[in-house]
């Protein structure tokens, strides 16, 4: 077994750390600063643009996305140590590379699924940054970690030429953006149909579409998340598409949304690592040279403890993805489904562990908006929920793992 990564993945990493050195960390106050003199918090710092010009300059641009005939056509594995670097400033540096979600998601699905003239109208520029979108699939109405219960409905106009959207969605990410220009809906075309899982469809719809309306921003623990566009309630009141905005077929939208979930979420837990390893530096720093009671906070067992279990975490969860992500390079998504839930399960219960230790060292600061620990913190907890309820993996996994021992008696 070799733990070394390839010349490929070296000369990226290489080059994105300076990256990260020299423009993103940078970065970080000045944008905060142009956002706080924007005429509405929702509009984009300039130097976000700045930031992509120089990555995709750099050719720092598309990692995420394995077909080389429209990213940069890595495996999974050169890939998850890039994400993780990124993951040190989850507010800029996936932007910054265009390697942010919801995009990265809904780039594979029109790439994987979209028809040639979608991939013309909406791929193109989202590869090319130009535009952003969302996923829109949780409804408020009911829970929606079971797709099954979406109620959406997508119908077939008399005429045969439209779709008609009824419904509505909420922690939409990245629709309070206006620079999102397209998002993709999971709907019902037939909610009567025998099938649960054929029920359901996935079509696109332009943001400025008449009966689409951004209503409101969800707060996350009090944040409204602005560098990724918030996390938006949507609702659509007979909004009318033309039926070629239609991903796939009618009753795709289940077994897409599978597809679009798998790298998704081993993207979140590459950059989750990166949000631990942040958080160890940070821990370190503020260790050494701080002193109570007499004492340096580095010479506290207790502080010891923190920074040594936290990098025997980060240790851990690191073999795992990068496991996970051989795994789907290998044998595929659905052979790595037991790998896949495993981190999914794991990393983020364990960084919020971290960035809980962190925010402890730091003391009132920890909790400030002087440290990014209390956002991180945040950002990491609400995995535990998006891209699918800790719950549901582990039932699902338990599930798999007893259907061993079923079969066997
Ligand atoms: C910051 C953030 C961003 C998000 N971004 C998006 C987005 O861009 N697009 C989008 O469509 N959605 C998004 N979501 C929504 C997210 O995907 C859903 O919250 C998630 O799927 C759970 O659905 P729900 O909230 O309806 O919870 P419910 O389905 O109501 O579940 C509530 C709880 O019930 C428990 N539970 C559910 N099922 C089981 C089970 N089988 N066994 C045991 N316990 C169970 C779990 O503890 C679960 O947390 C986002 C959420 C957050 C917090």
């Amino acid at each position: 077994m070799d733990f070394a990564f390839d010349a490929r993945t070296e000369e990226l990493r290489e080059r994105l750390l300076t990256f990260m050195d020299e423009y993103v960390y940078p970065a970080e106050p000045v944008a905060a600063e142009q956002r706080a003199r924007l005429a509405s918090p929702w509009d984009t710092p300039a130097v976000f643009g700045e930031l992509k010009a120089e990555a995709r300059r750099q050719g720092l641009w598309n990692l995420f996305l394995p077909d080389a005939a429209h990213g940069a056509g890595l495996t999974n594995l050169q890939y998850a140590p890039l994400a993780e670097i990124t993951g040190r400033s989850p507010h800029l540096a996936p932007m910054a590379t265009n390697c942010a979600a919801p995009d990265t998601g809904n780039m594979e699905v029109l790439a994987q699924f979209g028809s040639e003239e979608q991939q013309k109208q909406w791929l193109e520029p989202l590869l090319a940054g130009e535009i952003r979108s969302a996923f829109a699939m949780t409804e408020p109405e009911v829970a929606s970690s079971d797709a099954t219960n979406i109620e959406t409905r997508i119908e077939r106009s008399a005429s045969g030429d439209e779709y008609v959207l009824t419904g509505r969605k909420w922690f939409i990410s990245g629709a309070m953006n206006p620079d999102c220009k397209i998002f993709i809906v999971m709907g019902k075309t037939d909610p009567e149909g025998a099938d649960p899982r054929r029920q359901q469809s996935m079509i696109l719809v332009p943001r400025d579409t008449p009966g689409v309306e951004v209503r409101r921003a969800m707060t996350v623990y009090g944040y409204e998340d602005h560098d990724h566009g918030g996390h938006a309630e949507v609702v659509f009141d007979g909004a009318r598409v033309p039926a070629a905005h239609l991903i796939g077929e009618e009753g795709s939208g289940f077994a897409i949304a599978q597809a679009r979930l798998g790298p998704g979420r081993i993207h979140h837990c590459m950059r989750l690592i990166g949000m631990a390893e942040r958080a160890i530096e940070l821990m370190c720093r503020r260790a050494v040279g701080r002193t109570a009671f007499g004492k340096e906070l580095a010479a506290q067992g207790v502080v010891q403890n923190w920074i040594a279990d936290a990098r025997v975490t980060v240790e851990q969860l690191r073999l795992l993805v990068l496991k996970t992500a051989w795994l789907m390079d290998t044998v595929g998504n659905r052979g790595a489904h037991t790998e896949i839930q495993a981190i999914k399960i794991a990393t983020p219960r364990a960084v919020v562990r971290i960035l809980d230790d962190a925010v402890q060292l730091h003391g009132a600061g920890g909790v400030s908006q002087d440290f990014p620990l209390a956002e991180l913190w945040a950002a990491a907890r609400t995995l535990r929920l998006a891209d699918g309820p800790d719950e549901v993996h582990q039932r699902s996994l338990a599930h798999r793992e007893l259907k061993k021992y079923a079969s066997r008696a």
